[in-house]
């Protein structure tokens, strides 16, 4: 088995053992491509989308947030082009086994799996088909979201009017979205049930060139002024910073710039983030020039006009825009690998174990599930139990904590560090006549005494600081 592959399946494995990612449906089998998140994993997630959410909409004055429903008017999947040719792969079939592929990865035309003869492309749209109401006829056919910026366009007007808003500005949404895709696969990586970060960013078609010459002089100064494309390169730098921000390092990063023929229907212009998976260079994000496609379309099947009117300058126009949008799972994907390591010999000096291999995930302190474990330092003394229960208690309204007596210290630490705990606490003899604990910084393994009066607020800090 070579490198990445072995990684895959430890990472897999840290997954399933520690709580972090379950196959769906296990008792039955499980269900292809689709995962449910165990409780460390659905605190990692949050903790992603509270971080896109701050970063995106608390830290801005100029974008608002936005929670649409996943059925929607199934016009709206008329108007977006979803429903023709757009939104389809071509699918081939393996007359021998019977195994189905989309044409665009395969690398020869052969079966991948047994060389068998495949079948001639045919177009498969990915849209996930329901019924709505009791009748299942055409009449009460809808779908399934198949990316979460349909509702933002549709609420376009509601969010303008209500929020006086002021062009150029931004709608965001974290919510899921459904693929049938062909060939699910790469553990979280391409799933059929997913949930997606987008934020559109509304903003002045294009100036023509009279315009432009007359908006140039205050173009560095106000960014009013800006191209859509000046905006497209912004938003770009800006959510590149936001990964390295997160832990991802330069050299797993990179923006690649599509060619029109391998863009999406939507788009004149895209670019991928792409992060270097175990199994490769992979998409992370998608930012995307969408032009006036969404609301031109909108306003033509919904006979509603949904233009913009600057009052200042007495200029009506529908708003071009720039997408922003990351898988909120492919992104959990990419912070858990860059954060995976093994440590070969192990780190801790403590135990018998000392020439294992031991695991730390060192993700960000913002992104960690669990920010501090309390460890009595034995269990078979009431004082020092009553009090590492007593400082769980001080420390869980202020930060997600984990409360472990079980095995050796060492022990201890290695399974804090193995899911990524930053802190550890610990809660000894001295505790009980100086009031107060240890706490072990899992990158560093320094240890440090701090009053127990002190705590939160130390912790609070070292949960802040770099
Ligand atoms: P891909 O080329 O991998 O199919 P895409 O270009 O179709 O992705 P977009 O439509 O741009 O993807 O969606 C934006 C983001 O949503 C992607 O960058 C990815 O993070 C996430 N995403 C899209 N499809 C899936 C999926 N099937 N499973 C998990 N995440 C997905």
């Amino acid at each position: 088995m070579n490198k990445a592959s072995n990684l895959m399946q430890e990472i897999v494995s840290l997954c399933k053992r520690r709580g972090f990612i379950f196959p769906s449906s296990e008792i039955y089998n499980g269900f292809r491509s689709c995962y449910d998140f165990g409780s460390l994993g659905v605190e990692l997630k949050n903790n992603i989308k509270q971080a896109w959410w701050k970063n995106i909409v608390q830290n801005r004055q100029d974008v608002v947030g936005l929670d649409a429903s996943i059925l929607m008017s199934p016009k709206v999947w008329e108007a977006s082009g979803h429903l023709t040719a757009g939104f389809a792969d071509e699918l081939v079939e393996c007359k021998s086994c019977h195994k189905r592929f989309k044409l665009d990865e395969l690398k020869e035309n052969k079966c991948p799996e047994c060389k068998g003869e495949l079948t001639k492309p045919r177009k498969f749209n990915l849209m996930m088909k329901t019924f709505v109401g009791p009748v299942e006829d055409k009449a009460a056919t809808t779908y399934l979201r198949a990316e979460t910026c349909q509702g933002i366009y549709i609420n376009f007007l509601n969010v303008l009017n209500s929020m006086r808003m002021k062009i150029p500005f931004g709608i965001a949404q974290i919510g899921k979205s459904f693929r049938n895709e062909i060939t699910p696969g790469n553990f979280i990586f391409r799933l059929r049930e997913f949930e997606q970060m987008e934020m559109q960013w509304f903003c002045h078609p294009p100036a023509s060139k009279t315009t432009r010459n007359r908006r140039e002089t205050k173009r560095e100064t106000d960014a009013k002024n800006w191209e859509p494309d000046d905006w497209f390169n912004y938003w770009k730098e800006e959510r590149m910073k936001w990964y390295l921000d997160f832990g991802i390092k330069k050299e797993n990063l990179r923006a690649v710039e599509i060619p029109e023929k391998d863009r999406a229907h939507y788009a004149k212009r895209q670019i991928d983030i792409e992060y270097k998976f175990p199994f490769g260079w992979k998409e992370v994000e998608g930012i995307h020039d969408r032009g006036d496609w969404d609301l031109s379309n909108h306003s033509k099947y919904s006979k509603k006009d949904l233009s913009y009117f600057n009052e200042a300058d007495k200029e009506k126009y529908i708003p071009h825009i720039i997408e922003t949008s990351v898988g909120v799972d492919r992104s959990l994907f990419a912070f858990l690998c860059e954060a995976y390591e093994e440590v070969k010999g192990g780190r801790t000096k403590t135990t018998k174990a000392v020439k294992e291999s031991e695991m730390v995930l060192r993700l960000d302190k913002r992104l960690t599930p669990i920010k501090a474990s309390i460890f009595p330092l034995v269990k078979n003394k009431p004082e020092i139990v009553k009090k590492a229960k007593q400082i769980f208690d001080l420390l869980k309204p202020n930060f997600m904590c984990q409360y472990d007596e079980a095995g050796s210290i060492g022990r201890r630490y290695r399974r804090a560090d193995e899911i990524g705990v930053p802190f550890a606490i610990t809660i000894d003899f001295d505790t009980l006549k100086q009031d107060d604990v240890t706490i072990r910084d899992r990158d560093t393994m320094k240890q440090e005494r701090i009053k127990i009066e002190n705590l939160v607020e130390t912790l609070k800090q070292k949960l802040n600081s770099e």
